[in-house]
Protein backbone atom coordinates (compact mmCIF):
# COMPACT_ATOMS: atom_id res chain seq x y z
CA UNK A 1 0.00 0.00 0.00
CA UNK A 2 2.80 2.28 0.55
CA UNK A 3 4.15 1.60 -2.40
CA UNK A 4 1.09 2.87 -4.15
CA UNK A 5 1.26 6.27 -2.16
CA UNK A 6 -1.38 5.62 0.79
CA UNK A 7 -0.09 6.00 4.13
CA UNK A 8 -0.87 4.05 7.23
CA UNK A 9 -1.86 5.88 10.28
CA UNK A 10 -1.95 4.47 14.02
CA UNK A 11 -5.80 5.62 14.54
CA UNK A 12 -8.98 5.53 13.70
CA UNK A 13 -10.09 8.93 12.98
CA UNK A 14 -6.92 9.55 10.72
CA UNK A 15 -7.63 6.28 8.78
CA UNK A 16 -9.85 7.10 5.39
CA UNK A 17 -10.42 2.48 5.61
CA UNK A 18 -9.56 -0.10 7.91
CA UNK A 19 -8.41 -3.44 7.10
CA UNK A 20 -8.41 -6.11 9.77
CA UNK A 21 -6.52 -9.06 9.72
CA UNK A 22 -8.05 -11.83 11.42
CA UNK A 23 -7.37 -15.52 12.89
CA UNK A 24 -9.87 -17.94 13.24
CA UNK A 25 -7.07 -20.88 15.03
CA UNK A 26 -9.88 -21.09 17.96
CA UNK A 27 -13.44 -19.40 19.46
CA UNK A 28 -11.90 -17.22 21.26
CA UNK A 29 -9.76 -16.16 18.55
CA UNK A 30 -12.87 -15.55 16.27
CA UNK A 31 -14.54 -13.71 19.07
CA UNK A 32 -11.43 -11.19 19.39
CA UNK A 33 -11.26 -11.27 15.69
CA UNK A 34 -14.81 -10.37 15.08
CA UNK A 35 -14.98 -7.82 18.22
CA UNK A 36 -12.20 -5.79 16.12
CA UNK A 37 -14.42 -6.04 12.76
CA UNK A 38 -17.09 -4.57 14.92
CA UNK A 39 -14.80 -1.80 16.89
CA UNK A 40 -13.31 -0.98 13.72
CA UNK A 41 -16.68 -0.13 12.26
CA UNK A 42 -17.99 1.71 15.14
CA UNK A 43 -15.30 3.51 15.51
CA UNK A 44 -14.14 4.26 11.49
CA UNK A 45 -17.26 2.78 9.54
CA UNK A 46 -15.18 1.65 6.18
CA UNK A 47 -13.58 -2.05 6.84
CA UNK A 48 -11.84 -4.41 4.91
CA UNK A 49 -11.33 -7.99 6.35
CA UNK A 50 -8.41 -10.43 5.76
CA UNK A 51 -6.80 -13.54 7.49
CA UNK A 52 -7.46 -16.80 8.58
CA UNK A 53 -11.40 -16.08 9.20
CA UNK A 54 -12.00 -14.37 6.05
CA UNK A 55 -12.07 -18.52 4.54
CA UNK A 56 -15.51 -18.47 6.33
CA UNK A 57 -17.26 -15.11 5.14
CA UNK A 58 -20.48 -15.56 6.46
CA UNK A 59 -19.52 -15.94 9.76
CA UNK A 60 -18.05 -12.36 9.67
CA UNK A 61 -20.99 -11.41 7.22
CA UNK A 62 -23.63 -12.16 9.59
CA UNK A 63 -22.16 -10.49 13.06
CA UNK A 64 -21.23 -7.24 10.14
CA UNK A 65 -23.15 -7.34 7.26
CA UNK A 66 -21.71 -3.54 7.08
CA UNK A 67 -18.04 -4.72 6.32
CA UNK A 68 -16.73 -3.61 2.45
CA UNK A 69 -14.92 -6.81 1.50
CA UNK A 70 -13.85 -9.87 3.09
CA UNK A 71 -10.93 -11.69 1.58
CA UNK A 72 -9.50 -15.06 2.92
CA UNK A 73 -5.79 -15.61 4.07
CA UNK A 74 -2.81 -15.32 1.82
CA UNK A 75 -4.65 -13.20 0.23
CA UNK A 76 -2.74 -9.98 -0.67
CA UNK A 77 -4.10 -9.17 -4.03
CA UNK A 78 -7.78 -9.54 -3.14
CA UNK A 79 -7.38 -7.00 -0.48
CA UNK A 80 -5.23 -4.64 -2.58
CA UNK A 81 -8.21 -4.94 -5.14
CA UNK A 82 -10.70 -4.15 -2.48
CA UNK A 83 -8.83 -1.53 -1.59
CA UNK A 84 -8.65 0.12 -4.86
CA UNK A 85 -12.14 -0.02 -5.46
CA UNK A 86 -13.06 1.92 -2.03
CA UNK A 87 -9.76 3.85 -1.46
CA UNK A 88 -8.28 4.20 -5.20
CA UNK A 89 -4.92 5.54 -4.87
CA UNK A 90 -3.60 8.73 -5.96
CA UNK A 91 -0.50 8.07 -7.84
CA UNK A 92 2.94 9.77 -6.54
CA UNK A 93 5.90 9.33 -8.40
CA UNK A 94 7.87 10.05 -5.31
CA UNK A 95 5.91 8.82 -2.50
CA UNK A 96 5.72 5.73 -4.15
CA UNK A 97 8.99 4.66 -3.42
CA UNK A 98 9.55 1.96 -0.86
CA UNK A 99 12.35 1.64 1.24
CA UNK A 100 15.09 -0.92 1.08
CA UNK A 101 13.69 -3.16 3.55
CA UNK A 102 10.43 -3.35 2.64
CA UNK A 103 8.05 -1.94 4.73
CA UNK A 104 7.07 -3.92 7.89
CA UNK A 105 4.46 -3.64 10.97
CA UNK A 106 7.40 -4.96 13.76
CA UNK A 107 9.92 -2.36 14.75
CA UNK A 108 13.06 -1.59 12.51
CA UNK A 109 15.10 -3.98 14.51
CA UNK A 110 13.71 -7.31 13.96
CA UNK A 111 11.70 -8.97 11.19
CA UNK A 112 9.29 -11.65 11.11
CA UNK A 113 9.80 -14.15 8.10
CA UNK A 114 7.17 -16.59 7.24
CA UNK A 115 8.91 -19.71 5.22
CA UNK A 116 5.95 -21.59 4.44
CA UNK A 117 2.10 -21.88 5.00
CA UNK A 118 -0.50 -24.19 5.50
CA UNK A 119 -0.02 -28.11 7.74
CA UNK A 120 0.81 -31.92 6.83
CA UNK A 121 -0.07 -32.57 10.05
CA UNK A 122 -3.73 -33.57 11.20
CA UNK A 123 -3.63 -32.66 15.26
CA UNK A 124 -7.25 -33.21 16.03
CA UNK A 125 -7.71 -30.06 17.75
CA UNK A 126 -6.33 -27.83 15.45
CA UNK A 127 -8.53 -26.31 11.99
CA UNK A 128 -5.49 -24.63 10.17
CA UNK A 129 -5.16 -27.54 7.78
CA UNK A 130 -8.66 -27.58 6.57
CA UNK A 131 -8.11 -23.20 6.24
CA UNK A 132 -4.60 -22.78 5.05
CA UNK A 133 -4.21 -26.20 3.47
CA UNK A 134 -1.36 -28.35 3.19
CA UNK A 135 2.57 -27.30 3.55
CA UNK A 136 3.69 -25.04 0.94
CA UNK A 137 7.21 -24.35 1.33
CA UNK A 138 8.83 -20.80 -0.66
CA UNK A 139 12.04 -21.59 -2.27
CA UNK A 140 14.58 -20.97 -0.67
CA UNK A 141 16.14 -18.23 -2.92
CA UNK A 142 13.44 -16.23 -2.26
CA UNK A 143 13.41 -17.19 1.33
CA UNK A 144 17.08 -15.81 1.73
CA UNK A 145 17.01 -12.89 -0.52
CA UNK A 146 14.18 -11.52 1.69
CA UNK A 147 16.17 -11.99 4.81
CA UNK A 148 19.65 -10.30 2.68
CA UNK A 149 17.45 -7.72 2.08
CA UNK A 150 15.85 -7.25 5.54
CA UNK A 151 19.38 -7.55 7.16
CA UNK A 152 20.37 -4.66 4.74
CA UNK A 153 18.26 -2.62 5.90
CA UNK A 154 18.81 -2.78 9.19
CA UNK A 155 17.08 -6.07 10.95
CA UNK A 156 19.24 -7.52 13.76
CA UNK A 157 16.65 -10.48 14.42
CA UNK A 158 15.02 -12.72 11.76
CA UNK A 159 12.12 -14.26 13.43
CA UNK A 160 11.27 -17.51 11.39
CA UNK A 161 7.57 -18.50 11.84
CA UNK A 162 5.33 -21.03 9.61
CA UNK A 163 2.73 -23.47 11.02
CA UNK A 164 5.03 -26.06 10.78
CA UNK A 165 8.49 -24.57 10.48
CA UNK A 166 10.82 -27.47 10.78
CA UNK A 167 8.68 -29.30 7.97
CA UNK A 168 10.22 -26.87 5.26
CA UNK A 169 10.57 -28.45 2.01
CA UNK A 170 8.96 -31.69 2.76
CA UNK A 171 6.26 -30.64 -0.01
CA UNK A 172 9.00 -29.61 -2.41
CA UNK A 173 10.59 -32.65 -1.73
CA UNK A 174 13.60 -30.85 -0.32
CA UNK A 175 14.50 -29.16 -3.99
CA UNK A 176 17.51 -27.58 -4.68
CA UNK A 177 17.36 -23.76 -5.26
CA UNK A 178 19.93 -21.10 -5.84
CA UNK A 179 21.15 -18.04 -3.69
CA UNK A 180 23.88 -15.99 -4.35
CA UNK A 181 25.11 -18.40 -6.95
CA UNK A 182 25.31 -21.27 -4.76
CA UNK A 183 22.92 -24.33 -4.28
CA UNK A 184 20.97 -24.66 -1.48
CA UNK A 185 18.45 -27.36 -0.77
CA UNK A 186 15.11 -26.33 -0.02
CA UNK A 187 15.73 -27.92 3.87
CA UNK A 188 15.08 -25.96 7.30
CA UNK A 189 18.47 -27.46 8.74
CA UNK A 190 20.08 -25.93 5.41
CA UNK A 191 18.15 -22.94 5.05
CA UNK A 192 18.49 -22.00 8.94
CA UNK A 193 22.53 -22.71 8.23
CA UNK A 194 22.03 -20.26 5.14
CA UNK A 195 20.24 -17.39 7.66
CA UNK A 196 22.77 -17.44 10.22
CA UNK A 197 25.52 -16.19 7.80
CA UNK A 198 23.91 -13.30 7.43
CA UNK A 199 25.30 -12.10 10.93
CA UNK A 200 21.53 -11.44 12.26
CA UNK A 201 20.16 -13.54 14.96
CA UNK A 202 17.66 -15.75 13.76
CA UNK A 203 15.25 -17.59 16.16
CA UNK A 204 12.83 -20.32 14.99
CA UNK A 205 8.84 -20.71 16.18
CA UNK A 206 7.16 -23.41 16.13
CA UNK A 207 9.25 -26.56 15.56
CA UNK A 208 6.92 -29.74 15.16
CA UNK A 209 9.23 -32.41 17.92
CA UNK A 210 10.71 -34.23 14.52
CA UNK A 211 13.89 -36.24 15.05
CA UNK A 212 15.74 -33.53 12.45
CA UNK A 213 15.20 -31.08 15.15
CA UNK A 214 18.76 -32.86 16.59
CA UNK A 215 20.41 -31.29 14.03
CA UNK A 216 18.88 -27.75 14.72
CA UNK A 217 20.28 -27.83 18.29
CA UNK A 218 23.30 -29.08 16.90
CA UNK A 219 23.42 -25.62 14.79
CA UNK A 220 22.59 -23.96 18.22
CA UNK A 221 25.54 -25.36 19.95
CA UNK A 222 27.74 -23.49 17.10
CA UNK A 223 26.00 -20.28 17.25
CA UNK A 224 24.57 -20.84 13.83
CA UNK A 225 21.29 -19.84 15.31
CA UNK A 226 19.96 -18.36 19.15
CA UNK A 227 20.39 -21.54 21.43
CA UNK A 228 16.05 -21.15 20.97
CA UNK A 229 14.17 -23.92 20.61
CA UNK A 230 10.10 -23.48 20.90
CA UNK A 231 8.64 -26.50 20.30
CA UNK A 232 4.69 -26.89 21.28
CA UNK A 233 4.52 -30.40 22.91
CA UNK A 234 0.55 -30.29 24.12
CA UNK A 235 0.70 -32.61 26.49
CA UNK A 236 2.52 -35.85 28.34
CA UNK A 237 -0.04 -38.31 28.80
CA UNK A 238 0.05 -40.87 26.01
CA UNK A 239 -2.61 -41.74 25.43
CA UNK A 240 -4.59 -37.61 25.29
CA UNK A 241 -1.35 -37.35 22.95
CA UNK A 242 -3.05 -40.21 20.75
CA UNK A 243 -6.21 -38.19 20.71
CA UNK A 244 -4.88 -35.58 19.80
CA UNK A 245 -2.78 -37.16 16.58
CA UNK A 246 0.83 -36.13 18.23
CA UNK A 247 3.57 -38.05 18.65
CA UNK A 248 3.31 -39.83 21.72
CA UNK A 249 6.21 -41.66 23.38
CA UNK A 250 6.96 -39.01 26.03
CA UNK A 251 9.88 -41.00 27.46
CA UNK A 252 11.67 -40.56 24.56
CA UNK A 253 10.80 -36.59 24.50
CA UNK A 254 12.65 -35.77 28.00
CA UNK A 255 15.47 -38.44 26.63
CA UNK A 256 15.48 -35.44 23.86
CA UNK A 257 15.30 -33.22 25.96
CA UNK A 258 18.24 -34.23 28.27
CA UNK A 259 20.01 -34.69 24.69
CA UNK A 260 19.20 -31.12 23.24
CA UNK A 261 20.76 -29.69 26.78
CA UNK A 262 23.84 -31.77 26.44
CA UNK A 263 24.50 -30.57 22.64
CA UNK A 264 23.58 -26.87 23.65
CA UNK A 265 23.96 -26.41 27.38
CA UNK A 266 22.57 -22.63 26.49
CA UNK A 267 19.22 -23.72 25.39
CA UNK A 268 16.42 -22.36 26.04
CA UNK A 269 13.31 -24.50 25.91
CA UNK A 270 9.87 -22.57 25.17
CA UNK A 271 6.31 -24.92 24.91
CA UNK A 272 2.71 -25.11 25.00
CA UNK A 273 0.32 -27.06 26.34
CA UNK A 274 -3.18 -27.42 26.30
CA UNK A 275 -4.94 -28.86 29.63
CA UNK A 276 -8.36 -30.21 29.65
CA UNK A 277 -8.38 -32.31 26.24
CA UNK A 278 -11.50 -34.21 26.10
CA UNK A 279 -11.02 -37.77 27.57
CA UNK A 280 -8.56 -36.06 30.25
CA UNK A 281 -8.19 -38.01 33.17
CA UNK A 282 -6.85 -36.78 36.33
CA UNK A 283 -4.15 -39.42 35.74
CA UNK A 284 -3.52 -37.99 32.69
CA UNK A 285 -2.90 -34.76 34.14
CA UNK A 286 -0.71 -35.93 37.31
CA UNK A 287 1.26 -37.70 34.40
CA UNK A 288 1.41 -33.70 32.74
CA UNK A 289 2.59 -32.01 35.79
CA UNK A 290 5.32 -34.86 36.48
CA UNK A 291 6.52 -34.30 33.08
CA UNK A 292 6.54 -30.62 33.64
CA UNK A 293 8.77 -31.25 36.69
CA UNK A 294 10.91 -32.99 35.41
CA UNK A 295 11.45 -31.40 31.68
CA UNK A 296 11.83 -28.22 33.50
CA UNK A 297 11.09 -25.89 30.70
CA UNK A 298 12.25 -22.50 30.58
CA UNK A 299 9.22 -20.62 29.07
CA UNK A 300 5.40 -22.26 28.56
CA UNK A 301 2.21 -21.16 27.61
CA UNK A 302 -0.83 -22.90 28.70
CA UNK A 303 -4.13 -23.06 27.05
CA UNK A 304 -7.79 -24.32 28.89
CA UNK A 305 -9.15 -26.67 25.71
CA UNK A 306 -11.79 -24.95 23.57
CA UNK A 307 -13.22 -26.51 20.87
CA UNK A 308 -13.17 -25.27 17.55
CA UNK A 309 -16.03 -25.96 15.01
CA UNK A 310 -15.07 -27.92 12.56
CA UNK A 311 -12.02 -30.19 14.44
CA UNK A 312 -12.22 -33.41 14.86
CA UNK A 313 -11.72 -33.36 18.48
CA UNK A 314 -15.56 -32.14 18.88
CA UNK A 315 -16.67 -35.67 18.26
CA UNK A 316 -13.89 -37.05 21.46
CA UNK A 317 -15.92 -38.58 24.01
CA UNK A 318 -15.80 -37.32 27.87
CA UNK A 319 -15.60 -34.08 27.44
CA UNK A 320 -13.96 -32.10 30.91
CA UNK A 321 -15.88 -29.23 32.66
CA UNK A 322 -15.46 -25.66 31.94
CA UNK A 323 -14.22 -25.97 36.15
CA UNK A 324 -11.92 -28.63 36.13
CA UNK A 325 -10.60 -27.33 33.09
CA UNK A 326 -9.83 -23.69 34.59
CA UNK A 327 -8.95 -25.61 38.16
CA UNK A 328 -6.18 -27.49 36.48
CA UNK A 329 -4.89 -24.98 34.19
CA UNK A 330 -3.86 -23.10 37.81
CA UNK A 331 -2.56 -25.68 39.14
CA UNK A 332 -0.64 -26.25 36.04
CA UNK A 333 0.47 -22.72 36.13
CA UNK A 334 0.89 -22.28 39.45
CA UNK A 335 3.51 -25.25 39.31
CA UNK A 336 5.10 -23.85 36.46
CA UNK A 337 6.03 -20.24 37.05
CA UNK A 338 7.81 -21.26 39.78
CA UNK A 339 9.95 -23.25 37.43
CA UNK A 340 9.93 -20.98 35.26
CA UNK A 341 11.17 -17.93 38.02
CA UNK A 342 13.50 -20.55 39.09
CA UNK A 343 15.55 -20.94 35.85
CA UNK A 344 15.26 -17.04 35.91
CA UNK A 345 17.54 -17.05 38.80
CA UNK A 346 20.21 -18.90 37.64
CA UNK A 347 20.83 -16.04 35.49
CA UNK A 348 21.73 -13.86 38.18
CA UNK A 349 25.50 -13.12 37.78
CA UNK A 350 25.81 -13.49 34.03
CA UNK A 351 26.71 -11.73 31.23
CA UNK A 352 24.30 -11.94 28.86
CA UNK A 353 24.09 -10.33 24.87
CA UNK A 354 21.20 -8.34 24.91
CA UNK A 355 19.17 -6.29 21.73
CA UNK A 356 17.76 -3.18 23.13
CA UNK A 357 14.20 -2.64 21.65
CA UNK A 358 13.27 0.64 23.44
CA UNK A 359 14.42 3.38 25.37
CA UNK A 360 13.18 5.11 27.96
CA UNK A 361 14.13 8.04 30.48
CA UNK A 362 15.80 5.69 33.30
CA UNK A 363 15.95 1.98 31.73
CA UNK A 364 16.21 0.38 28.40
CA UNK A 365 14.25 -2.78 27.49
CA UNK A 366 15.91 -5.65 25.84
CA UNK A 367 15.35 -9.11 24.98
CA UNK A 368 18.27 -12.01 25.28
CA UNK A 369 18.52 -15.04 23.30
CA UNK A 370 16.20 -16.46 25.73
CA UNK A 371 13.07 -14.17 25.13
CA UNK A 372 11.34 -13.24 22.07
CA UNK A 373 9.34 -10.50 21.16
CA UNK A 374 5.69 -10.76 22.51
CA UNK A 375 5.71 -13.78 24.43
CA UNK A 376 8.39 -14.11 26.52
CA UNK A 377 10.41 -11.81 29.02
CA UNK A 378 12.36 -8.95 28.71
CA UNK A 379 15.78 -7.51 30.29
CA UNK A 380 15.42 -4.16 32.11
CA UNK A 381 18.75 -2.36 31.65
CA UNK A 382 19.66 0.19 34.28
CA UNK A 383 21.42 3.44 33.97
CA UNK A 384 21.04 3.14 29.99
CA UNK A 385 22.01 6.61 28.87
CA UNK A 386 23.22 6.52 25.71
CA UNK A 387 21.72 3.30 24.42
CA UNK A 388 19.46 2.69 21.06
CA UNK A 389 17.23 0.83 20.02
CA UNK A 390 18.49 -2.14 17.30
CA UNK A 391 21.60 -2.15 19.51
CA UNK A 392 23.26 -5.53 20.74
CA UNK A 393 25.01 -4.70 24.34
CA UNK A 394 26.27 -7.04 27.12
CA UNK A 395 24.47 -6.71 30.13
CA UNK A 396 25.43 -8.16 33.81
CA UNK A 397 22.36 -10.03 35.23
CA UNK A 398 21.98 -8.25 39.05
CA UNK A 399 18.23 -9.31 39.85
CA UNK A 400 15.46 -11.79 38.32
CA UNK A 401 11.81 -11.51 38.60
CA UNK A 402 9.05 -13.83 37.85
CA UNK A 403 8.76 -13.54 33.81
CA UNK A 404 11.77 -10.61 33.26
CA UNK A 405 15.85 -9.65 34.25
CA UNK A 406 16.96 -6.73 35.89
CA UNK A 407 20.56 -5.76 34.50
CA UNK A 408 23.51 -3.36 34.28
CA UNK A 409 25.38 -3.22 31.07
CA UNK A 410 28.91 -4.95 31.73
CA UNK A 411 31.82 -3.18 32.85
CA UNK A 412 29.56 0.41 33.10
S1 LIG B 1 1.12 -29.16 13.63
FE1 LIG B 1 0.28 -27.20 14.35
S2 LIG B 1 -0.72 -26.27 12.55
FE2 LIG B 1 -0.36 -28.44 12.06
S3 LIG B 1 -2.29 -29.46 12.57
FE3 LIG B 1 -0.95 -29.62 14.40
S4 LIG B 1 -1.44 -27.81 15.68
FE4 LIG B 1 -2.30 -27.46 13.61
Amino acid sequence: MRAEGYRIVPTYDDADLVVVNTCGFIDAAVEESLETIGEALAENGRVIVTGCLGAKEQVIRNAHPQVLAVTGPDSLQQVMDAVHSHLPPHHDPYSDLVPPGGIKLTPRHYAYIKIAEGCNQRCTFCIIPSMRGDLMSRPAGDVLKEAEKLVGAGVRELLIVAQDTAAYGVDLKYRTGFWQGRPVKTRVTELARQLGSLGAWVRLHYVYPYPHVDELVELMAEGVILPYLDVPLQHASPSILKAMRRPGNIENTLQRIEQWRATCPDLTLRSTFIVGFPGETDEDFEQLLAFIEEARLDRVGAFAYSPVAGAAANALPNPVSEELKEERLERFMELQTAISADKLQDKVGRTLTVLVDEVGEDEAYGRGSADAPEIDGTVIIEKSAGLEAGQLVRVTITAAGEHDLFGELAGG
